[in-house]
């Protein structure tokens, strides 16, 4: 309300003005009842359709997890549908998908290494329970009693080789085998790797020879290298025939220590050349066995050689004879002399 004084004619007037509120009151009161009812439906439905939306764009999340969940061990070979490889969440199928692809791979491997082992472990054991069967049916003298025996013990030894391998096959995969490097003469190592085949050469009637550098030194594992030695002399011997030569060589060859191990046996095709040193391989299982080989030997030097931070090279003519080249290079502080 608004109120004035004016004077007119020597007469005071007082003039007031008065505007009604109630309309803008009426009209703040509708505003607020439209909004008490109004927001609260705005809000849900933004809730809802934000819901909606969500629920939407976490569908493919939703569904990856549900198959996820259905992979087992048995179903390693089954994998996330992806629908768009190029966002983040394609991107993390993707990875998902090449680890389980990885794990497939180790459990594949690991399923046929555990059967194939059973199935080295159970030749020997077959042979040691019937060799026993047999002689427990027939009775015989002394000699008779001794021959069993001694059949029994060479299956045995042949199962303790086997259990040996093994052992070092899975302690290698696990990681466990702790190189013990230390300055090793490898042409005094060769040499006495070879003196503990050199009877079994004698049986055949074999000539095993060993010349080269005296002065070359290696950081290894003297065991580890030892077995190796062992390994590829021992395959010389047991796959040559009577009265082959075996020739081992120690030379210095520019930053590297090479090692060659030489047989004029049967050789080996180059079909096989890169399988044999794949776990269990034998080129002739029926020839292998008979002498006593699970197809581990040379997968154990490759590993061997390898965790040295070395390579091993097969040469071969198939009637002529194999060359098992080992490489290792020279650690920053050896020299070759
Ligand atoms: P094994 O225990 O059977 O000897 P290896 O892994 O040492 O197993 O060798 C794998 C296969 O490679 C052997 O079974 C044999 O067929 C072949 N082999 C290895 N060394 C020789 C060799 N010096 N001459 C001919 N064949 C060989």
């Amino acid at each position: 309300m608004a109120a004035r004084r004016h004077t007119l004619q020597g007469h005071l007037l007082l003039l007031r003005l008065a505007v009604s509120e109630e309309p803008l009151w009426d009209e703040f009161w509708d505003m607020v009842s439209v909004l008490a009812i109004g927001l609260p439906i705005v809000v849900l439905l933004i809730g809802f359709a934000g819901y909606a939306v969500a629920g939407q764009a976490l569908q493919p999340v939703e569904e990856m997890a549900q198959r996820a969940r259905k992979i087992s061990a048995e179903r390693l070979n089954q994998r996330l549908t992806i629908q768009n490889p190029t966002d983040e969440l394609g991107n993390l199928g993707l990875a998902f998908n090449e680890t389980l692809a990885r794990l497939e791979k180790s459990f594949e491997q690991l399923r046929r290494f555990t059967a194939d082992a059973s199935h080295e472990l159970r030749t020997p054991l077959t042979a040691i329970r019937s060799v026993g069967e047999v002689a427990l049916q027939n009775s015989g003298d002394s000699v008779y009693y001794r021959d069993i025996i001694g059949s029994m013990l060479e299956e045995a030894n042949r199962l303790t080789r086997l259990v040996e391998s093994l052992l070092t096959i899975s302690r290698a995969d696990a990681g466990q085998i702790q190189l013990e490097r230390e300055l090793i003469n490898v042409l005094d190592l060769v040499q006495e790797s070879a003196a503990l085949l050199e009877v079994l050469a004698e049986e055949k009637q074999q000539t095993i020879t060993i010349e080269g550098d005296a002065a070359i030194s290696i950081a290894a594992d003297r065991l580890i290298l030892r077995q190796v030695f062992i390994n590829l002399i021992d395959n010389a011997v047991k796959y040559s025939p009577a009265g082959g030569l075996i020739e081992v060589r120690v030379k210095s060859v520019a930053d590297e220590a090479q090692i060659e191990i030489r047989d004029n046996g049967p050789g080996i095709a180059s079909d096989h050349a890169e399988k044999v040193f794949q776990r269990f391989y034998r080129i002739d299982k029926a020839r292998t066995h008979s002498e006593g080989g699970a197809g581990l030997g040379l997968s154990i030097v490759e590993w061997s050689v390898s965790a040295h931070g070395g390579r091993i090279e097969l040469d071969s003519i198939p009637g002529v004879g194999c060359n098992f080249r080992l490489h290792f290079p020279y650690a920053k502080q050896e020299s070759p002399r």
